[in-house]
This record gives structure tokens, sequence and C-alpha cells, in this order.
């Protein structure tokens, strides 16, 4: 039996890449900035709907610009239940991260738990919509209103996810993105940042004109340059290249159906796996959801290890997204208590699910899962 993995990177026909990375290679521009990667940030704007897109290395870096740009000192409001990066970003840029229970509906930042934890030190909440979708972006902006909070978004996963018919990426002060080769839109590595200054937004239609935020994340982005001989403070290399961009460009064009082809997926493992009754995260009527992953929660944690191992031996692979809580990482001083995500953390896996996943492998993988699953409920 052939293998099932978790995730496969989407992989554009090959003549398309390469026509594009000639292009580079006939203009002899390579990287900084180049026509191709701006080509691409224009044509992320006019996908996803957004006012402002800066194409940057990685989803990592892209989250520690946000935090350089904005200012980010002292605690930061975070969830324990997303990707690794969000925490050391956190660490990294020498903030502390303070940890806020998750929602068990959506299994993300639980608002009502958010104002508790703020001390004299809170500057800013971090919080991801995790697996695409949308944390509770009201109820945080009110909370952060309130007590003169910054909102970056770690929108990692949520490359098409929209909200009342409008980007995700246009909440918060910065929204980040990663395009990374694993991710639903990826340029093999890279990651863009969303700026939503109200300035943003005003002049965002004049050619040539740039919020002061983005101003800042543009002179981040490429070492603290202000012209070729001015420093304005220090800055790092976020730049990405020619090349990434290329393929970003080419897998634009494929956005639509990649999402159209998780939907499918989803649907087939909706309606295979329903006898289990397993919890999902719900998604709010208004939210179109890009269907980035295939999470399902399971009794416990001892259920979804059982899962787990029992679909490895037959060469399928589910992975712990995301375990551990982060809040468990070795250099957290401050854990906080968080019941709901320690649970959902210890007890849920993603099944495969990527672009061109056959229905008669999930058809496979859910029979597995059912068998597995019956067998250690009885
Ligand atoms: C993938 C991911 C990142 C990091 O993105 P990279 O592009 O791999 O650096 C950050 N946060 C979340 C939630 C992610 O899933």
């Amino acid at each position: 039996m052939s293998k099932i993995l978790v995730t496969k990177p989407f992989q554009a026909p090959y003549h398309e890449i390469s026509t594009e990375i000639q292009r580079a290679w006939d203009a002899e521009w390579l990287t900084n900035n180049g026509p191709i990667l701006r080509q691409l940030e224009n044509g992320m704007k006019e996908y996803l709907g957004v006012h402002d897109c800066a194409v940057v290395s990685n989803g990592t870096i892209a989250i520690q610009v946000a935090l350089r740009a904005l200012d980010i000192q002292g605690e930061v409001i975070t969830t324990p239940f997303s990707y690794v990066a969000t925490t050391s970003s956190l660490a990294w840029e020498g903030c502390t991260p303070v940890f806020v229970d998750i929602d068990p509906k959506s299994f993300n930042l639980d608002p009502s738990k958010i104002e508790t934890a703020i001390t004299e030190k809170t500057t800013a909440i971090l919080a991801t919509h995790v697996f695409g979708v949308p944390c509770d972006v009201n109820a945080i902006d009110e909370v952060a209103k309130k007590h003169g909070l910054k909102v970056i978004y770690d929108a990692a996963h949520c490359f098409g996810t929209t909200i009342d018919g409008g980007s995700l990426m246009n909440y918060g002060d910065i929204s980040t993105l990663s395009m990374h080769a694993t991710k639903l839109f990826h340029s093999v590595e890279g990651g863009a940042i969303f700026v939503n200054d109200t300035v943003a937004n005003k002049v965002g239609s004049i050619a040539g004109q740039v919020s002061p935020l983005r101003f800042e994340v543009d002179r981040l982005r490429n070492f603290g340059h202000h012209g070729p001989e001015v420093f304005s403070g220090v800055g790092i290399n976020a730049k990405n290249s020619e090349l990434h961009a290329a393929v970003g460009l080419v897998n634009l064009r494929y956005a639509d159906k990649i999402i159209e082809d998780r939907k499918r997926q989803h649907q087939c493992y909706d309606d295979l796996l329903q006898s289990l009754l397993l919890q999902y995260p719900e998604v709010p009527e208004n939210v179109q959801w890009n269907h980035s992953y295939y999470p399902v929660v399971f009794r416990s944690e001892a259920e979804a290890l059982a899962v787990k191992d029992g679909l490895e031996t037959l060469g399928i692979y589910a992975r712990r997204y995301f375990h551990p809580a982060l809040n468990t990482l070795n250099y957290i001083h401050l854990p906080g208590v968080t019941p709901v995500a320690d649970q959902i953390s210890s007890s849920i896996l993603c099944l495969p699910l990527y672009y061109g996943l056959e229905e008669h492998k999930i058809t496979r993988v859910s029979t597995e899962l059912i068998r597995i699953c019956t067998d250690y409920r009885s």
C-alpha cells in the first residue's frame, strides 16, 4: 500500500514556473524588491482584496517585523494553541508571552479571558486564527481599544478566508501570512505583512503613497535603509527573491482551484466520519473558510494516540497539530492556566489534506480511522 502523507506542497506545472523564472534571468534581477516580487504583491492584493501587502522571506520573520514595526515591548497576550513560531517570535523579540486560554468552539484565543491577564506591562495581543478559522475579531478589537493595546494576527493559515465578504487580513493593526511550501498558498519559502492603519486605507489608492506603518515595514525588512546611504534605526534582511516570487505568482493562478479542492476533500471526510461524532472547529455563518486543514478532536489523548499510531502502521500519517501547547515550551516562565488548550492540544489530529488527494485515499483514511477508533472505544 502506498503511503498517505499529511501534506504535500502544491506544485504547478513546471513549464509555468520556468517561464516566470526565465523573466528574472533575462532581467538579471534576482532579488531586492524586484519586478516579479512587486507583481506578486499586487496580485495578492487583488486576489485577497486588501489595501496593502508586503512580501517577506517567511511567516516567522513577518511576525517579528510586525512586532518591531508596532514597537511592541513588555507583555503580549497570546494563544497557547498555534505553531511554535507564534511564541518563539515573541521570545526572540524580547517580549514576554502571557498565555490566555482558547475558546472550545473556535480553538482561538478566548476574548472573555483576555482582560484578567492585562497588567500595566501589557502592550499588545498576538492571536492566531488557527487552521484559518477567524478569532472573534470584534471582541478582541473591543478589549484592545479599551486598554490601548495593539493587535497582531498570526494569519499564517488564512490565505483566502473571508469574513463578511472581506479578507480576514483586514483585521488587527497588522496581519501576517506564511507562504511556506506546506501552506495552502506558497512561494516555497515566504510570508507577507498586511498593515491596517487607517492611513494605509486612505492613501492606498494613491499611486506611490505608503502609510507610515508600511514605510516602517519596508525599512525594517531592508536592513533599516532609508536611502542607499541612509540608515535609520536597526533593520533586518527580511526580503524575498524573484525566484520565490515567481513560484508565488504562478501558484496564485491556482488559488481558487486549491481552495475548491480542499473544500471537496472536507466534504468527503465530513460525510465519511460523521458516525464518530468527533469535535471540529466551529466556523461562523459570516465566514467563508479556506479549509486549509482537516483538524479533528478525539474524546481523549489516548484515543487520539491510538488512532495516530494505528494509522501510522498502515502508512497513513496524521499529525498532532498543534501539540505540545506552547505554554509548555522550556523557555516559558509564565505558563498561565489553560485547561481548554491543554485538552484540545493533547487530543487533536490533522488528517491528510493536500491538493490532489484522491477520494479513494480519503475513503481509505476514513475507513481505517473509523475501524481503529471504534475498536478503541469498545
Ligand atoms: C507556518 C506557521 C508560521 C511560520 O511560518 P513560516 O513561513 O514557516 O516561517 C507561523 N505561525 C503559524 C500558525 C504557522 O502555521
